[in-house]
């Protein structure tokens, strides 16, 4: 366990020497400061932080807290809370490139869209992202942009092409057989998804995403119906484990969330059809559920507008409130979840629309935040870095003007976003 451990930590490593970061040691006056780990509030903070952009000291406003030389942006009429973080996004898709459109966007093209939501990720107060699926490493070129420095965004764990079964949710099964056209992330077999996973490492991947079920967008496919076997999920967690990496399987169908969880896999995404069995199983384990439970509302109401397939928005129908009333369940069995939207299949920088779904649902806003910052961090193996603010941490912080404990919708307008003590956005009053 230590040596895996160790081999996370030095594959991040890369990552987080690299990113933007301040050049001058800096501080924050914050009127409410929102501590969703401890699920407390606190008055007056004072947040400090180094030339590097982490976090010094949070202490209570008094006239020595400030070091000297150093003047505080004032957000005192304000409440923070920890920058937000997304584990389930396609920053290089766009709901409009779904479908047969889709297949005339070009891989540079994708790369494009990708660095304009990055930017969009950010300034709606996503600080971290973890994406999940894209096409020819355009997210690899994405965080690369951004931990260089060129291009604003999120901090970025990425997963490169999803790993799939032949004609599976992440094959691409829209052309003919005279094409003869294959996604580059399906792989059939024990060994076969081996190989997979170490190509998509060596290409830069962050995690493995794989496709255990069917899924809602792909063509020709059943939600419910398992994909990858067993086998073939307990190899990719053990060949991605052993290189230091985290798994996500995509599994709406009861069976495959089962066998993903039983498999070792990490994080379950959608988790729709997950039954109480499924839910004890992730208990025992400690896998992560993650349930997109807004995206519903996009694809029912604008799907077939922006080119969604008939059978997309069909499946969509069955699923939508299943998984709603599954998520409810999770959370009251103590399940442990971590907020992941699907944007990209819903416009991308309207993430925070899932918060007042997780309350209509059965969460308290302060789970629904906490959910968004120090279990998603847990998840990501960045609770050490990212999703709270204490001294340590990244310098990744949002305000908002009201409350989001009593509205959580004010989550959906953050005005003051700072990525490693860095202001990206200022519009507090
Ligand atoms: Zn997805």
């Amino acid at each position: 366990m230590k040596t895996h451990v160790k081999l996370m930590l030095a594959a991040f490593a890369a990552v987080f020497s690299a990113s933007t970061a301040q050049s001058a040691p800096g501080a924050v006056r914050c009127g409410k400061l929102i501590d969703a780990r401890a699920g407390r509030v606190l008055s007056d903070q004072v947040v400090v932080f180094d030339a590097t952009g982490i976090i010094t000291s949070v202490a209570a406003d008094s006239p020595t807290t400030l070091p000297e030389g150093i003047t505080a942006v004032d957000l005192s009429h304000a409440t923070c809370l920890a920058g937000l973080i997304d584990v389930h996004t396609h920053l290089t898709s766009d709901p409009e490139n779904l479908g047969y459109k889709g297949l005339g966007v070009s891989v540079p093209r994708t790369t494009v869209t990708g660095v304009k939501n990055a930017r969009l990720t950010l300034l709606a107060g996503f600080t971290t992202v973890r994406n999940v699926g894209a096409d020819g490493f355009s997210d690899v070129a994405v965080r690369d942009g951004i931990n260089a420095g060129e291009i604003d965004g999120p901090r970025m764990l990425v997963s490169g092409p999803a790993l799939g079964i032949t004609g599976g949710h992440c094959d691409d099964t829209l052309l003919a057989y005279e094409y003869h056209h294959t996604s580059e992330g399906v792989a059939d077999g024990p060994w076969a998804v081996r190989e997979k996973v170490r190509q998509v490492i060596k290409y830069g991947a962050d995690l493995i995403k794989i496709c255990a079920s069917g899924g809602v967008l792909s063509k020709g496919d059943l939600p419910g119906a398992p994909q990858y076997t067993l086998e073939e999920m307990q190899a990719i967690a053990a060949e991605a484990h052993k290189l230091g990496r985290k798994v996500a399987a995509h599994a709406h169908g009861t069976e495959s969330i089962k066998d993903a969880i039983r498999a070792g896999i990490d994080s379950i995404e959608h988790s729709s059809l997950i039954d109480d069995e499924g839910i004890a199983l992730a208990k025992q384990h400690g896998t992560f559920l993650v349930f997109d439970i807004y995206n519903d509302d996009y694809i029912l109401s604008m799907g077939e507008k922006v080119g969604m397939l008939p059978e997309s928005i069909e499946k969509e129908k069955a699923l939508g409130r299943l998984q709603r009333e599954n998520f409810r369940k999770a959370f009251q069995a103590g399940a442990k979840m971590a907020f992941g939207t699907d944007a990209g299949v819903y416009p991308h920088g309207t993430n925070a629309k899932q918060f007042a779904k997780m309350v209509e649902w059965g969460m308290q806003p302060m789970d629904a935040i906490r959910a968004a910052t120090a279990n998603a961090a847990e998840l990501l193996g960045w609770a050490d870095k990212v999703g709270e603010i204490s001294k340590g941490h990244f310098a990744d912080l949002i305000a908002v003007d009201g409350n989001p404990l009593s509205d959580v919708k004010t989550l959906e307008n953050v005005q003051f976003v700072m990525k490693g003590g860095m202001v990206v956005k200022n519009g507090v009053k």
